[in-house]
């Protein structure tokens, strides 16, 4: 399950939560009770995008080619 960090802008704490992707956008409250609290950028790639998934790209299959040696 993806971690969310947290910080509160009443008492300026920071604090994580684990919780499924469908509520990454619920609002979240403070360990202390206060509910104004912004939600900050993860530093889990759990969304994926800048690294290069290991999955094989759509329309492999090439052999040769696929390495760029028949240029
Ligand atoms: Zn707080």
């Amino acid at each position: 399950m993806p971690r969310y960090d947290f910080r509160c802008r009443s008492c300026g704490a920071t604090f994580e939560l684990r919780r499924p992707m469908a509520q990454a956008n619920d609002p979240a409250v403070c360990p202390q009770g206060h509910q104004d609290t912004v939600k900050l950028l993860s530093t889990v790639a759990v969304t994926g995008g800048a690294a290069a998934a290991p999955q094989a790209p759509a329309g492999g299959g090439g052999g040769c080619c696929g390495g760029g040696c028949c240029g």
